[in-house]
């Protein structure tokens, strides 16, 4: 039996992996094209030109982008590549490459070559994306194009390299059909808006920069054990699995020893990731068996953005080449902690300076709050939003799960800060000065120095304030990023370029700057201040508290993605230029048709599972107990059978349940197919499809306790999370 074979492939692997020599700081960005590879590859007078293009927002000539991309030829031939490819990430979450071969066939011979028009613009074969509908209303093409603000890289694969060059996906008509446009066009209104904002306290600002750290976490299973689950293998999760006498109860996981095994997988995958420019920097055990994280320095958010995307990848070929199989979904044990994706987010200036970090000097402390005041603003109005950009089939069975943010959107700011938002709003700053809690008195007009404070973190919250930015906790483990980070950055822009609107109609009717400032982060924090919690966010009186200040509780993704298309969402995004009504609606129309689609799987291997597998299985054993309970009357000894005759009964009640179940989910998936609406056809899935999952689960999950364990075909729990 395959669990079998499974669980001695277990026992035979050992760890036989050197890691390299080389210091860290010598293979960091060992296959990026960073922009002193180009300045070198380039010459100085070329790199000056596209440096000055690129701060100037100037198209690149013709000429010049022959120069670039010949240049990365060169580079990329030195390491031995033989191919490019626009690396793009389409509307399926992942990302998307089409290799093209350097070869050029010149008179007969062969010549390398890659031109200036081949590295900006691509168009590769779209049909295949999700394009939901775009394409099929306007045209049928898509084009890839440069985006110069990702530096390229080779990625390794089959040991050979292939130059990669970040791109946009968009529609010939311009609409986009991937994450990044929309994230650049976000990052880009985020800039204007923030710089226009800073020039209210320091006149040098002349460029803000979002900045994104991502911390990942992930599960780490024997690929032997992940193999012989074919629900893992499909869906990415395990649909079936009695809860281990010992699960994470003990809290003996986290922050423990890392395993001999994981510990090589973690040295080889953190040195590939480093390669790549990936900045990696924390590694640990989390709360649940077999579960890790590890987060990277921050950088510019696009950038971060594109790494976490590369990092998923290099972290799964990683887990293959050890023998391991890494696991991404929100959720895939039940009763286990799921895994998420920590958005750490911030802005800086070309100054240098964290616009979320308290600073030294009153002027500082006052454009903070500033800030502060103003991206809690953002998350209060578009809460909405940005839980439809964290929700996912997956993420479903997280949020909520007592172990992660709920569903409802919240701001934590912590003890001192929600004070500073209480006397600023009530006009008494002053009453900071000199007081315990270090706060040291200041001459400016109501603003207070105000001293970092990372002690009281509240890590139930969903989006929190971590000293020095928020964190967006609620993410996904799986999901890319971009979407999250898009919402988050429009409704940012958007708010600062509102507070500028209202400042500047206050100071033209004659008020003081510093006055008017007061005034409308007054107002903004009366407006939002519901969306504020510093309790326990797993709690069931949050729940009934955020649903008295009329906060929404999406607990599903069909339902919360609507906020896609709201009338509000809808002009956030239009204002701002980031995406169109059309774009939108389609985004909302793909993803509820991937809901469909996974839960649509899931369901079908559900289905055979319990029926190949798990009902077999118990037949078996039932066969054996009704055998030797008639050899037990043969021999007169009735008064011996009760034990028996009961577990008989158990076994076959359970069998029942499952056929019975199964062949109402199946009936209940037919139903949902014939739904036309997407949106109705999501929610068909989720309500009627989804419940029968816990029904079959449970029958199965009892059987898997009842029945001879060398009868049982799918590795169990304990020995998927403790075996390696
Ligand atoms: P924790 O687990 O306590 O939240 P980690 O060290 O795992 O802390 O992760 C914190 C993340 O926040 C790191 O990726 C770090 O680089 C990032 N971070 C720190 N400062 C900023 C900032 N100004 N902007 C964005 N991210 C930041
Ligand atoms: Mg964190």
């Amino acid at each position: 039996m395959i669990r079998f074979t499974a669980l001695q492939a277990v026992q035979n692997n050992t760890t036989n992996f050197a890691a390299t020599e080389e210091k860290k700081s010598t293979i960091l960005s060992k296959y990026v094209f960073t922009n002193e590879k180009m300045e070198r590859y380039l010459g100085k007078q070329a790199y000056k030109q596209y440096q000055s293009d690129l701060q100037m927002g100037q198209p690149i000539s013709e000429d010049l982008a022959d120069q670039i991309a010949a240049a990365m030829r060169t580079w990329a031939m030195e390491h031995g590549a033989s191919h490019y490819t626009h690396w793009f990430q389409p509307l399926t979450g992942l990302t998307a490459e089409k290799h093209d071969s350097f070869l050029d066939i010149f008179n007969g011979s062969g010549i390398e070559k890659f031109t200036g028009s081949a590295l900006i613009q691509q168009e590769p074969d779209a049909s295949s994306f999700p394009s939901g509908g775009i394409r099929n209303t306007f045209e049928a093409r898509g084009y890839t194009a440069w985006d110069p603000t990702s530096p390229a890289f080779l990625m390794k694969s089959g040991g050979g390299f292939t130059l990669c060059i970040p791109t946009i996906f968009v529609s010939y008509t311009g609409e986009a059909l991937d994450y990044k446009a929309p994230l650049l066009k976000a990052i880009h209104q985020l800039d204007l808006a923030a710089t226009a904002v800073c020039k209210y306290f320091d006149n040098k600002v002349n460029r803000v920069t979002a900045t994104l750290g991502i911390e990942q976490e992930y599960f780490l299973i024997d690929a032997a054990l992940y193999n012989a689950r074919p629900d893992l293998l499909i869906s990415g999760r395990t649909l079936f699995g009695h809860l281990p006498a010992k699960g994470q109860q003990l809290d003996d996981h986290y922050f423990g020893s890392i395993p001999e095994r994981v510990q090589a997988f973690m040295i080889d995958f953190e040195n590939e990731a480093l390669k790549l420019g990936i900045p990696l920097k924390t590694r640990h055990n989390e709360v649940a068996p077999s579960q890790f994280e590890c987060a990277p320095n921050f950088e510019e958010l696009n950038l971060a953005v594109d790494h976490n995307q590369l990092l998923m990848d290099v972290i799964d070929k990683t887990a293959r080449r050890h023998n391991f199989r890494s696991i991404l979904h929100e959720k895939p044990f039940a009763n286990v902690n799921g895994s998420g994706k920590h958005c750490n987010f911030s802005m800086g200036t070309d100054t240098g300076e964290n616009l979320l970090s308290p600073g030294k000097t009153p002027n500082k402390n006052f454009r903070f709050l500033a800030f502060f005041v103003n991206v809690i603003k953002a998350v209060y109005d578009h809460a909405d939003l940005l839980r439809a950009s964290i929700a996912s089939a997956s993420n479903d069975h997280r949020l909520g799960a007592n172990e992660a943010p709920p569903a409802i959107i919240s701001v934590f700011v912590g003890n001192q800060l929600y004070k500073v938002m209480q006397s600023l709003k009530n006009n008494k700053l002053e009453h900071f000065e000199d007081d315990a809690e270090g706060w040291i008195a200041i001459n400016a007009p109501q603003i207070p120095n105000l001293t970092k404070d990372n002690t009281d973190r509240n890590r139930t919250s969903p989006f929190a304030f971590t000293g020095n930015k928020f964190e967006f906790r609620a993410v996904g483990s799986s999901q890319n990023t971009s979407a999250p980070m898009t919402v988050l950055t429009t409704a940012v822009a958007r708010q600062l370029v509102q507070f500028k609107n209202d400042v500047d109609h206050r100071t033209a009717q004659g008020e003081n700057l510093s006055q008017a400032i007061v005034d409308v982060l007054q107002g903004y924090i009366t407006v939002s201040e519901p969306i504020l919690f510093e309790g326990n966010n797993y709690s069931e009186e949050w729940a009934q508290e955020a649903a008295k200040r009329g906060l929404s509780n999406k607990k599903t993704t069909p339902t919360a993605l609507d906020a896609y298309v709201s009338d509000k969402s809808l002009s956030l995004f239009k204002d701002l230029g980031i995406m169109g009504h059309i774009e939108l609606h389609a985004r909302h129309e793909i993803m509820l048709e991937t809901y469909v689609h996974k839960v649509q799987i899931e369901s079908r291997i559900m289905g055979e599972l319990a029926m190949t597998h798990v009902v077999p299985a118990a037949i078996r054993h039932l066969n054996e107990l009704i055998d030797s309970l008639s050899k037990l009357k043969n021999l007169g000894l009735q008064a011996n059978t009760q034990a028996m005759e009961e577990s008989v009964i158990e076994i076959s009640n359970h069998i029942t349940a499952i056929k019975t179940n199964v062949r109402n989910m199946v009936d209940a998936r037919k139903g949902a197919n014939k739904l036309d609406d997407m949106r109705e056809k999501a929610i068909a899935y989720c309500e009627e499809v989804k419940p029968y999952f816990n029904v079959v689960r449970y029958h199965s999950d009892k059987l898997e306790i009842l029945i001879d364990d060398s009868y049982w075909p799918l590795p169990k729990y304990r020995e998927l999370l403790f075996l390696r």
